[in-house]
């Protein structure tokens, strides 16, 4: 069965001022888009056309001649993943079960973020980085590429996309200011909770 590109679960608009509709018309409709399509075109014939997208995934994780595949549909899966930890009106103090988490594995929600800012500003060229779990406890990491937690056996429950395709036509060279945002006003935590849950 074909991978298709799902609606994003607001409308283009919805995250403005802190990211375009601009930015999502080409994040979504075409660098997404495009993942999916190349997967698509990349598994069409083989073993992997009709396999999940988590297997196929797996399947071709570290497996330098299919490379090209995992890249492709490691992408289709980061992206979906991150249009969900974002929503309007979102950012700040998290509430409910991951505020007790961040808490007693970080010390604070503010040791938390400045974590989460250090992995997200220091991701050297494109990437992402993540809040997950490991052995039952939170650890922020990034990830180079299209690399993502889940073949390392690790849970995520929270990433932003640091590649300059999600924040270039925003913010320009200027990352930090990006994650700032996407900390303060985007980051979906009832998401996460659903995610620890
Ligand atoms: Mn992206």
């Amino acid at each position: 069965m074909a991978l298709s590109l799902l609606d994003l679960p607001y409308p283009k608009t919805a995250l403005e001022p802190y990211i375009s509709s601009r930015t999502l018309e080409f994040h979504h409709g075409k660098h997404h888009s495009g993942y999916i399509a190349n997967t698509n075109r990349l598994i069409g014939g083989t073993d992997l056309e009709k396999k999940s997208l988590e297997t196929i995934i797996k399947e071709t994780s570290g497996d330098a001649s299919r490379i090209g595949i995992f890249n492709n549909a490691a992408q289709v899966w980061n992206h979906s993943f991150y249009w969900q930890c974002m929503k309007p009106n979102g950012g700040g103090s998290p509430r409910g079960m991951i505020k007790e988490k961040i808490d007693a594995d970080f010390g604070s929600y503010d040791k938390f973020v400045e974590e989460f800012k250090t992995a997200a500003i220091g991701q050297f060229g494109s990437g992402w980085a993540w809040l997950i779990l490991k052995n039952g406890n939170l650890e922020v990491i990034k990830t180079s590429n299209a690399d993502t937690p889940f073949v390392h056996g690790l849970k995520p429950l929270l990433t932003v996309d640091v590649w300059e395709h999600a924040y270039y036509l925003d913010y320009q060279n200027k990352r930090p200011d990006y994650v700032s945002a996407f900390v303060d006003h985007l980051i979906n935590w009832d998401f996460v909770n659903r995610c620890i849950g």
